[in-house]
C-alpha cells in the first residue's frame, strides 16, 4: 500500500466545518496515513489566527499583563470546534496546563507551538488516530540549527510503530529539552520532513488554493493553475517572490524524490500542482512554466577600460562586496564593464564606503549605483526545448514600451531574468503573460 503525507495548513483547520472536510480528505484513502496539522488559521478576513493569538498572549505576560480573558479567547478557539463537532472530550486540563506553563517564563516559542500542539490532540481524536508529539521526534542543535539525521532517526523509528499517526507541525525540541518552531509557516517543513521519515509516495500538501498560478492573479488577468512543475523551477519562482510553500519544506522531500502535491481543502476535486524532481516524466506544452517578479534592486555599474585583460578584476570587486556583507543577485558583464545586481536593502548604510573601496581598490574609471529596478523571472523547462524564446520575451517587452535594463539567462536554460525600471513592472510582467499565455 502507499503511503501518503498530508500536511493541512490553518485555513485547512480554522473550524469545525473545516475539520470536517479534513477528515473527509483524509478518511477517502487510507494511504493518507500520517497526519500534520498546522494551528487553527483565520476563519474570516478579519479573523485572528491562533498563532499570532499566541505570539500577543507571550508579549503580555511580558507586560505584566493580565491574560485571563484573552487567553479565553484562545481556549474558545479549541472548545467550540470540540463542540460543534460533538466530541466527547474535555480540553480544560491542557488548556490550564499550558496556560501556567505560559506564565512561567517557558519561552516563546513554546508559547507560539501550542496553537499546533492543541489542533493536534483534538485532529487525533477525531481521527482517532495516534497522536506524536513533535517534541519527542523533531529536533534541533544547540545552535539552533534543524538536526536532520537525529529527527530522521528518530521519527522513522517512533512511525513505524503507528498505522496513522497525526504529528503537530511547526515545532520540534532543543538538546536542553525547551521547545523551539521552525519560522513562521513551519508546519510546511515539519510535513517534509515527516514525510521523509516514512518514505512516502507523495507528500500532499493542503491549503486553500488549488495549487500554483503561473502568475501573480493580482496583476495578471486569470492566469491558469500550473499542473506540474519542478523543484528546480519551483526554487526560481519562489525566490522570486511568488509563495505557497514554506521555502525551506522542498529540501527534505527533493532530497528523498518524493514528489510534492499541493491541494485545496475547499476543492478537493481539484488536482492542484504536484511538485516532482524530474522533468522528462512530465513533459510540458507550454513554453513557460510561471513568471514572477521582484521590486527593490540596485546595479553597481563599473567601467574600466581593459578590464577584461585584467586577472582578479572580479574577485577583487566581490571580495569589496563580502566585506560589507552584501551578497549579490546576479553579475551580467560586458568587455569593459561589470554590472552586480544587489538587493537596494542590503546597501543600507554602506553605499558610500562600497562605492569608494571600489574606486580605491581596483582603479575603476568610473564606478555608480542605479537604483529602482525591477527583476522578472521568466521559468519553464519547455524553454530547451522552444527555439526564439528570448526573442518573444524582449520583442513583447519592446512592443510595450518598456526599456530592458539588464539581461541574464542561466546556464540551465530553465529561467531567463529581465531587469526593467520598477515603474514597468506591471506592463512588463504583462506583456509577457500574454505572449506566452493568453
Ligand atoms: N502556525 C504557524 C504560523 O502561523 C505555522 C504554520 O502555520 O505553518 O506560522
Amino acid at each position: 500500500m502507499q503511503t501518503k503525507v498530508v500536511k493541512f495548513g490553518g485555513s485547512s483547520l480554522a473550524d469545525a466545518q473545516h475539520f470536517r472536510q479534513v477528515a473527509d480528505i483524509i478518511k477517502a484513502d487510507p494511504a493518507r496515513r500520517f497526519v500534520v496539522p498546522s494551528a487553527p488559521g483565520k476563519r474570516h478576513k478579519n479573523d485572528t489566527k491562533v498563532t499570532d493569538m499566541l505570539y500577543h498572549c507571550y508579549e503580555m505576560i511580558r507586560n505584566h499583563e493580565n491574560i485571563d480573558a484573552f487567553y479565553e479567547e484562545i481556549a474558545e478557539r479549541y472548545n467550540s470546534i470540540i463542540r460543534e463537532l460533538g466530541m466527547n472530550f474535555d480540553m480544560s486540563g491542557e488548556l490550564a496546563y499550558v496556560k501556567n506553563a505560559m506564565l512561567h517564563a517557558s519561552g516563546r516559542d513554546y508559547a507560539a507551538s501550542r496553537g499546533e500542539y492543541l489542533n493536534g490532540i483534538i485532529l487525533a481524536k477525531y481521527l482517532g488516530f495516534d497522536f506524536v508529539d513533535a517534541e519527542n521526534v523533531i529536533f534541533f542543535r544547540d545552535n539552533g540549527s534543524f538536526d536532520e539525521e537525529r529527527t530522521n532517526e528518530v521519527l522513522a523509528d517512533e512511525l513505524r510503530r503507528h498505522k496513522n499517526a497525526v504529528i503537530p507541525g511547526f515545532y520540534g525540541c532543543m538538546p536542553n529539552g525547551t521547545i523551539k518552531t521552525f519560522s513562521r509557516g513551519g508546519s510546511d517543513i515539519t510535513g517534509a520532513i515527516v514525510a521523509r521519515a516514512v518514505e512516502a509516495d507523495l507528500y500532499e500538501n493542503w491549503t486553500d488554493v488549488s495549487g500554483f498560478m503561473m502568475g501573480d492573479p493580482r496583476l495578471l488577468d486569470n492566469p491558469p493553475p500550473i499542473d506540474t512543475i519542478t523543484y528546480q523551477e519551483l526554487r526560481e519562482l519562489s525566490y522570486m517572490g511568488a509563495t505557497v510553500l514554506h521555502d525551506e519544506s522542498i529540501f527534505p522531500v527533493r532530497y528523498a524524490g518524493i514528489p510534492i502535491n499541493i491541494r485545496n481543502t475547499n476543492a478537493p476535486a481539484d488536482k492542484g500542482t504536484m511538485i516532482v524532481s524530474s522533468a522528462e516524466t512530465y513533459d510540458t506544452k507550454r513554453v513557460i512554466t510561471g513568471l514572477a517578479g521582484k521590486k527593490g534592486f540596485s546595479v553597481i555599474n563599473i567601467e574600466k577600460d581593459r578590464m577584461n585583460a585584467e586577472i582578479g578584476f572580479g574577485r577583487r570587486v566581490l571580495e569589496i562586496l563580502e566585506d560589507n556583507g552584501v551578497s549579490f543577485e546576479h553579475l551580467p558583464s560586458g568587455i569593459d564593464t561589470m554590472s552586480i545586481v544587489v538587493a537596494t536593502s542590503a546597501l543600507e548604510g554602506r553605499r558610500e564606503r562600497i562605492l569608494q573601496s571600489i574606486t580605491r581598490q581596483v582603479k575603476a574609471d568610473h564606478v555608480e549605483i542605479l537604483d529602482g529596478l525591477c527583476l522578472i523571472a521568466v521559468v519553464g523547462r519547455g524553454m530547451v526545448k522552444a527555439r526564439g524564446t528570448a526573442a518573444r520575451i524582449f520583442d513583447a517587452i519592446y512592443n510595450a514600451g518598456v526599456n530592458i535594463r539588464m539581461i541574464d539567462q542561466g546556464s540551465s536554460e530553465l529561467n531567463i531574468i529581465i531587469g526593467v525600471n520598477e515603474e514597468d513592472y506591471e506592463k512588463a510582467l504583462v506583456a509577457i503573460f500574454n505572449e506566452f499565455v493568453k
